[in-house]
């Protein structure tokens, strides 16, 4: 039992972790960085990572521990966010397949909860939380990151369909996906946040080509996607014409606030690396004042919680939590390089664990860019958190 548990809730979390006990596997002695996104795969290790993914996810699903907040008849457990958070802590202390299909269940699923009709939520949300379907997000192009409202990628309308034609860029795991969630430009004649609209593509369509990236951490986890005259049923369109907005700042909404379910887990790794290393006061020192600035977080973490649970949009707080949260995991992962010594300049074989922690630190910087880099979230946090003049457009 946690202090703040109430009976239920305790009870619920003895359950959870019974159940995680049962079927997950532990952490492997000593624990490393999780790192799906980050993390250096050949081809092969990927198609194993994914379908270690799905087969975990899967578990879940068929016990009732996927989408614990979510409806039932969406495949979810019906509880309440205070149970998810409770099963998430739990599971964040065990070895499992933690960020594969981080965009679809963590991201894209919940704003389609939100933001879908009946039917698409029926038919959509299901493979998505067994880890059937494997979701991408089709936002960003070569033109348009940070000012993501100019972009260029049209929908023109043919009957029931939509035919799609643009390029997006930098699209996480869009290779391995089934669906992608894409914003494009229905009407060019419209102020530009209201010509957009939401689209679920299919990613096997004709007209849909992805190629991968390859990044400094030596993995190749994102991607150029073109559309090419892609036909796209009405049907997969979230929201209204026009609204195509609201559809993208809910979805960076999900996306800036999962950084901080990872951090339990990167926290209880560099703990046990503490344990295994020797470490002077400064060392010990400065991850203590980590923990305490990822406590602070936490309350970031209820205030949105809350607001969700009353049904309610949380608003700016999630720059709160991707601003702070990142800076925190890149600071942990500065601190495991220097735990580690002379041994964090060794990569990959070489290295302690395999590398795990050199290839998180490498990938820190597109944390902080993925979602909005650190210079978007200031800048929302000064504008709708501070209210400082706006920033020049
Ligand atoms: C690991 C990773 C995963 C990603 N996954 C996805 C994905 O799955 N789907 C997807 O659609 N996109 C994805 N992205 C793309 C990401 O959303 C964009 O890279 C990001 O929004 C920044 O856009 P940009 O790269 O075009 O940079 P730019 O917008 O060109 O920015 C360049 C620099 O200028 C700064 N800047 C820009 N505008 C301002 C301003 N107004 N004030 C102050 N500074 C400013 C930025 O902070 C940045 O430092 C991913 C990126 C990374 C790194």
């Amino acid at each position: 039992m946690e202090p703040f548990d109430s009976p239920e809730e305790a009870h619920f979390r003895a359950e959870a972790r019974a159940w995680l006990e049962a079927n997950a596997p532990r952490p492997p002695a000593p624990p490393i960085a999780p790192s799906a996104i980050v993390a250096e795969w050949t081809p092969a290790e990927e198609v194993q990572m994914l379908a270690e993914a799905r087969a975990w996810q899967k578990l879940k699903f068929d016990a009732g521990w996927a989408g614990i907040a979510w409806p039932t008849a969406y495949g979810g457990r019906g509880a309440s966010i205070v149970e998810h958070n409770i099963f998430s802590a739990e599971e964040a202390h065990f070895d499992v397949p933690h960020d594969a299909l981080v965009v679809g269940l963590g991201w894209c699923g919940p704003a389609i909860l939100l933001l879908g009709n009946e039917e698409q939520r029926q038919r959509l949300l299901p493979p998505l939380l067994s880890g059937s379907d494997v979701w991408c997000q089709l936002f960003s192009e070569p033109g348009s990151g940070s000012d993501l409202v100019s972009l260029s990628t049209r929908a023109v309308r043919d009957g029931d369909e939509w035919v799609i034609s643009g390029q997006k860029v930098w699209t996480t795991f869009a290779h391995l996906s089934d669906l992608g969630l894409c914003i494009a430009r229905t009407d060019p004649d419209l102020p530009p946040h209201r010509g957009l609209s939401a689209f679920v593509v299919d990613m096997r369509s004709p007209g849909v080509e992805t190629r991968q990236i390859r990044q400094m951490t030596g993995s190749a986890n994102f991607n150029e996607v073109f559309l090419n005259e892609v036909r796209v049923p009405d049907s997969n369109r979230i929201g209204e014409v026009g609204d195509g907005w609201r559809v993208v700042i809910t979805t960076f909404m999900f996306e800036r606030t999962a950084v901080l379910s990872v951090g339990a887990t990167v926290a209880d790794a560099f703990t046990a690396l503490l344990a295994a290393r020797p470490t002077n006061g400064s060392q010990r020192d400065r991850f203590l004042r980590v923990i305490v600035a990822g406590k602070a977080l936490g309350y970031t973490q209820l205030r949105m919680d809350t607001a969700l649970a009353q049904g309610r949009m949380p608003g700016p707080e999630g720059s709160v939590a991707k601003l702070v949260g990142t800076l925190l995991l890149a600071d942990l992962y500065d601190q495991a390089l220097d735990v580690l010594g002379a041994d964090g300049l060794l990569a990959d074989g070489d290295a302690p664990y395999g590398g795990e922690w050199q290839d998180a630190f490498l990938g820190t910087p597109g944390l902080r860019i993925g979602g909005g880099t650190d210079q978007i979230q200031r800048n929302i946090i000064a504008e709708r958190i501070l209210g400082l003049p706006k920033d020049s457009r």
